[in-house]
């Protein structure tokens, strides 16, 4: 087998493409190398070596030993250096390299080979007896602490005593003398420690680094992370051999790291820092200042030391031209290290750059402008879920944070406002046009106006798929739940947290992108949605097959939607328009009604309000297709629970207290979810299904009179499981449909469908089909009772199950693509049999979850309906899926 390849000399034995067998590092090393790029040359040891070593209790391939001597001689060919001899000695680097660049891996050593011997040797060769010490303290530094395990607090230490000792306070300060003074004092400390002196020899040296990256692998911070990014462990790392270049060979040596574009911008600039006569690390250590790049940068940083575009003008110009070159090879954003020894450049490392969403976007963008790319690669360049990010309001970086306590991150976005403990006061304060955070225990249906009233909200308890969250994602609020170190006093009307009370009406500002609650007003960054953000939406627009909708059902939640490209409303729950306080009066009157006639009578009232509500939606979304679903939840969560809340209720309404008591413990269930909610309402009490299709069709029919374009209504039955229902629900419909249009004498085109979100219903969805004329897969509720989890209860044993890798995911976050996804397979499937061109989409949380929209592509669902701030999400997603 062959375990190393080597680079160098302008060629290599692996490429780009071999980032599995080289690691990133070495295989772009090779790469580069290649390309003709002035790389030290060296040679990478496969992770299939990797593998070997910990399939066999840790020890190498017979062959190994060989194959590394090949390398390096191949490596002393290039250099004319040879290892371990005093009279012109080889140093190499040996490096780890993984797959993917794992920052939980072992450090690097730099300057390995040195010895008291080859010290002296390189003193010589380089006329440079300081740089040659400086070099080897560097080394048993690294060496010690990486290989060997010892504390770099001790070495720190030693450094310390010498320059107090000297009375200066930089390295540089530091002769040849005070240094080899420092590497005698290093070599006595290691030797006191581990019984035995520093290594002399090099290739003991090598390999013993090159078992430290094998063994560094398994080390726990290396563990931590793979678990944290879904890395396996069978990947394994590589380990690069590398001849060192010094940047530390005086002012015309340099070491330094540099983007092509600004990773937080996007801008197309070259970016970056560093530092003169230095190694390695030293550039992120912060011991000193880095120097900029450009002069532009300088400038505009305010900066006095040089840039390296000023300092060192010829080969900043060639490093201009190298890193222009990488970017338009690898077609992308590179981040690149490098080192200049004496006036001359080598190339480190390259690699695709880490960047911000914005960056992100603004990169992708320019690449595809500037013809580098396609304009569908430039939509796949794209996370969608990071569009978050950029389309809420968020805290500007910058600014400092005084956190008072930490929850979940329920919603993304910020926002700052005075603290209320109440949905009534939220909304009193709201409407007077300030700005509040609700903090609550947790939050109900009733609270919905407050939250909507609200800039954003706090709960003490809940999920991340609790009311609370679910609600404020979808109105685009941020939201902080779940954070339990809160304890709400109403008495006193403060909360308290972390030892710390918050008073109603102080100012506090919430990040539902991080879940934490902060101390007074912070500064934040407004959204931008013209620009690059429209430009690649306009791309992805052009390549995705899934229409995108919107849950909305309130007028903002509309506009917001079609402001974000919604191309209609695929769930307007009509419940939530009844908890105005004008009329839950009437819906509970309603309720309280003895007989049908008192029931009508009610519902007489609600009409009006409930047509005005769809006139409104029909007027924005001018024509689109507006899913609307009839009532759904049970109705005793329209009435007051306690004997205080009823007491409050009559005296407010006039309603009889006892009564209202009465039928609130008339109407308690034992499992409301499974109880007498959805269309069995409609069933049991078709009068209030048939004012609700009244009002649909009212509004419709008001809209064509107007003259403008008339909607198309889809009329949806939630919670249907047979096709009787189905039937039932399908004639009721009709009938109010056709008295309508008939006493207004107009033509309203309209769809009758059913919500399918219980596996009897996917299961004989070709019963269903033959009345229903779409679904929409309510997969909130078809993860509920396929899995029979309670959504309002997983929290307290996902984690458990997630832990356990039972649950890879959260199924109410992602959608469970074996289980329910195999309902739906059979839905479609049987749904079209009967019907070949029923409309079929989904409309719950899932709508707008990439992967589960990668999903609803594969099945040929025909669209996906989401929260309004979800929609630019899911438009991205559903383009990537298409590609
Ligand atoms: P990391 O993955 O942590 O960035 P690297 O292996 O890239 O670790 O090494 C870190 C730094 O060490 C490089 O950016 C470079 O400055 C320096 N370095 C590594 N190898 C060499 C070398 N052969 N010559 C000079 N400097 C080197
Ligand atoms: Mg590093
Ligand atoms: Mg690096």
């Amino acid at each position: 087998t062959r375990w190393v390849y080597t680079f160098g000399g302008g060629r290599a034995d692996g490429d780009a493409s071999m980032k599995n067998l080289l690691g990133g590092k070495g295989a772009n090393l090779a790469e580069m190398s290649a390309l003709g790029l002035p790389v030290p040359p060296g040679f990478t040891i496969t992770t299939e070596c990797c593998t070997y070593y910990y399939a066999n209790e840790r020890t190498y391939p017979a062959d190994l030993k060989d194959q590394v001597a090949q390398g390096l001689k191949k490596v002393e060919e290039i250099t004319g250096k040879s290892f371990g001899d005093p009279a012109n000695p080889l140093l190499v680097s040996v490096r780890s390299g993984a797959r993917a660049s794992m920052p939980g891996m072992m450090d690097t050593v730099l300057n390995l080979g040195l010895n008291d011997e080859t010290a002296e040797g390189l003193a010589k060769l380089a006329g440079d007896r300081r740089f040659a010490f400086d070099s080897y303290r560097r080394f048993i530094q690294m060496y010690s602490n990486v290989v060997l395990d010892l504390d770099h607090h001790m070495f720190e230490e030693i450094l310390d005593e010498h320059k107090e000792r000297l009375d200066v306070t930089v390295d540089t300060a530091l002769s040849a003398e005070d240094w080899e003074a420092v590497v005698a004092d290093y070599k006595k400390a290691v030797e006191a420690e581990l019984g035995e002196p520093f290594p002399q020899d090099p290739h003991a040296q090598l390999w013993g680094a090159v078992g430290a990256v094998f063994a560094s692998w398994m080390n726990d911070r290396a563990k931590f992370y793979r678990r944290m990014h879904d890395i396996p462990e069978s990947w394994g790392t590589a380990v690069n051999v590398q001849a060192m270049v010094f940047g530390n060979m005086g002012e015309t040596s340099a070491t330094g790291v540099a983007f092509t574009r600004n990773p937080s911008t996007g801008e197309n600039r070259l970016y970056g820092e560093f530092l003169i006569n230095a190694q390695g690390e030293d550039v992120v250590a912060g011991i000193r200042t880095p120097q900029a790049l450009t002069k532009i940068a300088r400038e505009e940083m305010g900066e006095k030391q040089p840039s390296m575009e000023e300092a060192l003008p010829e080969v900043f110009a060639q490093f201009k031209s190298v890193v222009e070159k990488l970017e338009k090879h690898y077609r992308d954003m590179q981040d690149i290290e490098f080192t200049v020894e004496k006036g001359r450049l080598y190339m480190l490392q390259t690699r695709n750059g880490k960047r911000t969403a914005k960056a992100a976007l603004k990169v992708a963008v320019d690449l595809a402008s500037e013809g580098l790319i396609t304009r569908e690669e430039a939509v796949m360049r794209v996370e969608p879920a990071s569009l978050d990010q950029l389309l809420h309001p968020t805290i500007d970086p910058g600014s400092p944070r005084e956190v008072i306590a930490n929850g979940l991150p329920a919603s993304p976005g910020a926002a700052t406002g005075k603290v209320v403990f109440t949905a009534e006061e939220a909304e009193r304060l709201g409407s007077a046009g300030e700005a509040v955070i609700l903090v609550r225990e947790e939050t109900s249906p009733e609270d919905i106006r407050g939250m909507d009233a609200a800039r954003g909200i706090v709960t003490a308890r809940g999920g991340m798929t609790s009311h609370a969250a679910v609600v404020a994602r979808g109105m685009g609020r941020p939201c902080v739940s779940g954070a339990g170190e809160i304890h709400i006093d109403m008495k006193s009307g403060e909360f308290r947290a972390r030892g710390r009370s918050v008073k109603e009406g102080e100012i506090v500002t919430i990040d539902g992108s991080t879940g934490e609650v902060l101390a007074g007003a912070v500064k934040m960054i407004e959204p931008e949605l013209s620009g690059d953000f429209a430009t690649l939406m306009g791309w992805a627009d052009g390549v995705r097959r899934l229409k995108v909708r919107a849950n909305a059902e309130t007028s903002l939640d509309a506009r917001t939607a079609r402001q974000f490209g919604a191309e209609g409303i695929g769930l307007c729950r009509t419940e939530h328009m009844f908890f105005d306080p004008d009329r839950i009066a009437a819906v509970r009157e309603m309720i309280l009604a003895d007989d049908t006639a008192g029931r009508k009578a009610a519902l007489a009232k609600i009409l009006p309000m409930q047509r005005q509500d769809f006139v409104e939606l029909f007027q924005i979304m001018e024509g689109l297709p507006v899913t609307i679903r009839l009532l759904d939840p049970p109705l005793h969560e329209f009435l007051p629970h306690n004997e205080e809340d009823v007491a409050a209720v009559a005296q407010a309404t006039g309603l009889d207290a006892a009564k209202l008591l009465r039928r609130a413990q008339e109407l308690h269930e034992v499992n409301p979810m499974l109880g007498h909610r959805g269309c069995r309402l409609g069933v049991a009490y078709p009068e209030i299904y048939e004012m609700q299709v009244r009002g649909i069709i009212e509004a419709a029919c008001e809209i064509a009179a107007s003259g403008k374009a008339a909607p198309i209504p889809e009329i949806m039955h939630p919670l249907v499981s047979k096709g009787e229902e189905m039937k039932f629900l399908r004639e009721l419909t009709d009938r109010v449909a056709k008295e309508v249009t008939a006493e207004k004498g107009c033509q309203i085109e309209y769809k009758v469908g059913t919500m399918i979100e219980l596996p009897r219903a996917a299961i004989r969805a070709g019963d269903l089909a033959e009345y229903a004329e779409f679904f929409s897969f309510g997969t909130n509720d078809l993860t509920q009772t396929t899995f029979g989890i309670s959504r309002d209860d997983s929290g307290r044993f996902l984690n458990a199950y997630i832990e356990k890798g039972i649950f890879e995911k959260d199924p109410f976050v992602s959608i469970d693509t074996e289980g329910v996804g195999d309902l739906i397979r059979i839905a479609a499937e049987r749904g079209r049999a009967a019907r070949p061109d029923v409309k079929l989409g989904i409309c719950g949380e899932h709508g707008g979850d990439p992967a589960s929209i990668a999903f609803c592509e594969q099945v040929g669902l025909d669209y996906v309906s989401c929260s309004a701030y979800r929609v630019p999400i899911a438009r991205l997603a559903a383009a990537q899926s298409a590609i």
